[in-house]
């Protein structure tokens, strides 16, 4: 059992890193406050080819082992997590159109894709129906060689940037639901189409999160993901275990960052005539912390590592559950560490703590994440250790 990164992994983590600390950690916190897009960053996401990390290299992407992509999101997320929002959702779609598009599809998206000069994200959720999406209500009708989209959609992320939006449909009320339904990729020039507002969030700003109306949308039949009906929500629920460890990491990168703020400020703060981390209370709490912390990151590997080889239900909820509890739990911590000042804007601990939370909820509420891993273990496609 080898627990250390490979010499390609530590060049990728330390020039992650390098890139984190020069062009995102002295803006981050401005210009979250002052809801500014983050154009620069986009480009230099562009220059590194992050926008097709999970892109196969015969369309021009990286297509980075699994390792890898949970660094990208680590480190980015260690800067600021919104700005790995906006890789976020595109790798996942990117990887299910490079995993369940007809030859076409791959042709005609992933180089674009691969480069950046599309972008894209995913439209799943609705404002009826979030957990259960087989309750969906968005239809697309066939009409001879085009689909006709009805529906509203809702905290959609890159909505406002996505080309093109797979869309998750039904097109049939067959019973069992998931039967009935499918992703189609909707260009973002398609009449009918309205991105709406950007809702108002507690954190993850830095990338815009959307109502999406589509009225009437025509689709060519080409655009059907996969080109066969039905096959929607497995290539969705395939697509989410690769989001999950994309969330499990931006989570070991929010807290690591809230660990390393509450160190920093624990040997320079004074109190009754020492610095606050001679205190054992303090020294408990930071213990804590970098164990739990050590914990979330090695879950997060290993399910990165096991995704390799093939489907992770169980690998990627655990560690999409674990990491983002802890990374709930240390920005806390962080916070309380800094006394007054971690309730001030001036400190990374108050976005930190905003930011946290999303991780317990996005690609599946955390409550979700614990039924599939009973589920997974009751049917016995799951066991523990090895
Ligand atoms: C900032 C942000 C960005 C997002 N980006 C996207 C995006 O790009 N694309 C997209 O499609 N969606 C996106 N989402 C939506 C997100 O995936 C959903 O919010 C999430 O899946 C939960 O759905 P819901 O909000 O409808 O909550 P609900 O499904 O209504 O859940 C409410 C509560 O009920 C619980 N619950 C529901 N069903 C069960 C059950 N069977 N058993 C136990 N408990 C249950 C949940 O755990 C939760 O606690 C985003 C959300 C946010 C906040």
């Amino acid at each position: 059992m080898d627990f250390e990164l490979n010499d390609d992994q530590r060049l990728f983590q330390r020039t992650l890193r390098e890139f984190v600390e020069k062009d995102i950690v002295p803006v981050a916190s401005e210009w979250e406050r002052s809801g500014r897009y983050p154009a620069e960053i986009v480009e230099r996401f562009r220059q590194m080819g992050l926008f097709g990390m999970t892109v196969p290299e015969e369309y021009g992407g990286l297509a980075l082992d699994r390792v890898s992509f949970a660094l990208v999101f680590e480190e980015i997320a260690r800067g600021w997590m919104g700005v790995a929002g906006i890789l976020g959702s595109h790798s996942l779609a990117t990887w299910m159109i490079a995993r369940h598009g007809t030859a076409e599809q791959r042709d005609h998206y992933l180089p674009d894709l691969a480069t950046g000069a599309r972008r894209t994200g995913i439209a799943l959720t609705e404002p009826g129906a979030g957990t259960d999406l087989q309750g969906i209500r968005t239809r697309a009708v066939r009409d001879g060689d085009e689909y006709v989209i009805d529906g509203t959609k809702t905290w959609i992320t890159n909505a406002r940037h996505a080309d093109p939006l797979p869309v998750l449909v039904k097109t049939s009320e067959e019973t069992p639901a998931h039967r009935g339904m499918s992703v189609l990729l909707v260009d973002a020039s398609s009449e009918g189409l309205t991105i709406g507002r950007d809702l108002p969030k507690l954190g993850y700003k830095g990338t815009e999160t959307c109502e999406v109306v589509l009225t009437g949308v025509r689709v060519p039949v080409s655009r059907l993901l996969g080109g066969e009906e039905g096959r929607g929500m497995q290539q969705v629920l395939s697509a989410l275990e690769l989001g999950r460890i994309n969330i499990a990491a931006r989570a070991v990168g929010v807290a690591q960052c809230a660990f390393e703020a509450a160190l920093g400020y624990s040997r320079q703060r004074q109190a009754f005539g020492q610095p606050i981390a001679d205190f054992q209370a303090v020294q408990l709490k930071l213990a804590d912390m970098a164990t739990e912390i050590q914990a979330a990151r090695l879950m997060t590997y290993w399910a990165a590592v096991r995704s390799e080889a093939g489907a992770v239900a169980s690998e990627a909820a655990m560690a999409k559950y674990f990491a983002s509890e802890v990374a709930l739990k240390t920005t806390m911590e962080a916070m309380r560490i800094h006394g007054g000042y971690g309730y001030s804007q001036e400190f990374v601990v108050e976005r930190l703590y905003r930011d946290a939370p999303l991780m317990a909820i996005g690609e599946g509420t955390n409550d979700v994440q614990r039924l599939v891993i009973a589920r997974a273990l009751i049917q016995g496609t799951a066991t523990l250790g090895w």
